[in-house]
């Protein structure tokens, strides 16, 4: 969208750095970018609209950044790099407690900008910031994590030791699902371990990682270690091709996080790329129906399905299926769908129009495969919200593997019933899915989650936990077509990707030695 800008004098810090800017008429804020410690409106001349998912509206524009803008942020955190690689751990876990502080007194005002950008309800919102905080946390240990390792008398009067040190710049590319937690995810870790970070979040809901930006101010982060820059394509291409980058984590669908780890690594970066998901649930014939509905209806449609842990299909075995089918269509019916600002609500509105198109074709499609709709959440209107993004609860019986919504990641609140015999050939189904982030198991039998939790192909596990998201100081990740690179998100393996290891080996030879020196290569005395 090209845009007449108004600047106001000194737009400040949000909400104070949002300008205001006339489209068509009605005033909307300008949401900026964050270079070097302060708000800027850069160089571009697009923008892309913010809309409000519980009532359709558009309320803000991002700026679209432009590869000066980029280049901008990348030179601020390039300028900032050498003094803060420098400081001391001590004073580094002391901006890190600042800043977890400040995040936890304003968790309330960042679950909110969630909430009215990415629609999900703000208890929900205010989770998300609790898992984020959980990182800041774990990055407070920072002198513990990292220290290194020594081995006296190697070989006689020789001691070798090991240390890590930060990359430079890295970057992170987010997606909307989580525009507070996802971002918490790299840069705590990351700017502990001293690095500097370039963020470019998702565009849809840009507002919560300003918000950030400030309060690492507040907390005494040096200016130009963390900045923000908005934008598309054109902002994630020229931090994939700038040679002063040194890494990229992205997490986003599937298709995008191949492109990021082949261009990024195609230019020399270490990549972390998590992408797409299709998590499955296997619900065996011992387990307590009641209890798994409810996880399953949960996890399905928590966060309107908009989660890459969400649960998307149920693996229903033997005689398990027909209670559990009856079982979650009474919890889907049961979801109140609102606005997420409604405290009653349990479930906002899909991210945009897009979305809500894409999941309803998904559920037709579905339907005219031959899937029985048990639960129909198409058509589904909210009272006083009749212009906003909703999709209801859907629940699909009988769904096959060739139907397009098994194949495909729905990231809604429709959940697929697929029948299996045994629970053998429900792990086969699992293992057959080119994703593989998150699945879980409800069995009351030892025996057969431990060859559920040998036997799959998936990167995260549940027993009789349906979204096993691991605490923050076990490391994030899947395998498969959910992830391109080696190392998982935060956790011991965070700390990994964004150091590298040296390793020293010493002496100081006493005057009066003669010299050892000789022409072969150096073995143990
Ligand atoms: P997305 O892939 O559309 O966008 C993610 C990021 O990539 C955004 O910052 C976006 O601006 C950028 N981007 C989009 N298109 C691009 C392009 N052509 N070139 C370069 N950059 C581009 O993802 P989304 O819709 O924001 O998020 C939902 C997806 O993220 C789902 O697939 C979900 O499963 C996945 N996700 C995965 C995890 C995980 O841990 N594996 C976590 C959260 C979300």
């Amino acid at each position: 969208m090209e845009r007449k800008r108004r600047h106001e004098p000194d737009a400040g810090v949000f909400p104070r750095h949002a300008t205001h800017t006339e489209i068509g008429g009605p005033f909307v804020r300008t949401v900026q970018h964050w270079i070097a410690g302060k708000a800027t409106a850069g160089t571009a001349d697009r923008t892309a609209p913010v809309f409000n998912p519980a009532t359709g509206a558009q309320q803000a524009e991002v700026l679209l950044g432009s590869q000066a803008d980029v280049g901008a942020a990348i030179a601020a955190a390039g300028e900032a790099f050498p003094e803060w690689s420098q400081t001391s751990l001590t004073k580094r876990a002391k901006v890190l407690f600042a800043f977890r502080e400040l995040v936890n007194a304003r968790a309330q005002e960042i679950a909110e900008l969630i909430t009215d950008e990415h629609g999900k309800v703000l208890s929900d919102a205010l989770g998300e910031v609790q898992r984020g905080l959980e990182v800041v946390e774990f990055a407070c240990g920072i002198p513990q994590l990292l220290k290194g390792e020594y081995s006296d008398q190697v070989s006689a009067g020789v001691d070798t030791y090991s240390f890590r040190e930060p990359l430079g710049v890295v970057a992170g590319i987010t997606p909307f699902n989580f525009p507070a937690m996802v971002p918490m995810w790299m840069f705590p870790v990351a700017i502990a371990c001293g690095n500097t970070f370039v963020l470019k979040p998702s565009e849809r809901d840009p507002s919560a990682s300003l918000k950030l930006a400030e309060l690492w101010r507040e907390a005494g982060l040096p200016d130009g270690v963390f900045n923000v820059v908005h934008g598309d394509k054109v902002a994630v291409d020229t931090i994939l091709d700038s040679p002063d980058v040194a890494a990229v984590s992205f997490v986003g669908s599937t298709p995008i996080a191949r492109y990021i780890h082949q261009r990024g690594t195609a230019n020399g970066k270490r990549v972390q790329a998590l992408g797409g998901a299709k998590n499955h649930a296997i619900v065996l014939p011992d387990a307590d129906v009641e209890f798994a509905a409810d996880h399953l209806a949960a996890a399905a449609f928590g966060s309107a399905g908009e989660r890459c842990m969400a649960i998307s299909a149920a693996v229903a075995v033997g005689s398990a299926a027909d209670a559990v089918v009856e079982a979650v269509n009474d919890r889907a019916r049961a979801v109140r769908v609102g606005s997420g600002r409604d405290a009653a609500s349990e479930m906002g509105p899909v991210v945009t129009r897009e979305a809500q198109q894409r999941i309803l074709g998904l559920i037709d499609a579905g339907e005219s495969q031959g899937a029985k709709v048990t639960v129909d959440g198409r058509g589904f209107a909210v009272p006083g919200y009749e212009d906003g993004f909703f999709v209801g609860p859907t629940v699909l019986d009988r769904v096959t593997t060739e139907m397009d919504v098994y194949q495909q990641e729905i990231f809604g609140p429709v959940l697929s019933v697929v029948r299996s015999d045994d629970v053998d050939q429900a792990i086969a189904l699992v293992n057959a899915n080119p994703y593989g982030n998150g699945t879980a198991i409800f069995t009351s039998s030892g025996e057969a989650a431990r060859r559920f939790q040998r036997g799959v192909h998936v990167g995260m596990i549940g027993i009789n936990v349906p979204v096993p998201v691991p605490m923050a100081f076990y490391s994030f990740g899947g395998w498969k077509d959910s992830l391109f690179g080696d190392k998982h998100v935060h956790g011991p393996e965070g700390v990994s990707f964004y150091t590298r290891a040296k390793v020293v080996t010493a002496r100081w030879p006493h005057v009066s030695h003669a010299s050892d020196a000789s022409f072969h290569f150096p073995t143990s005395k």
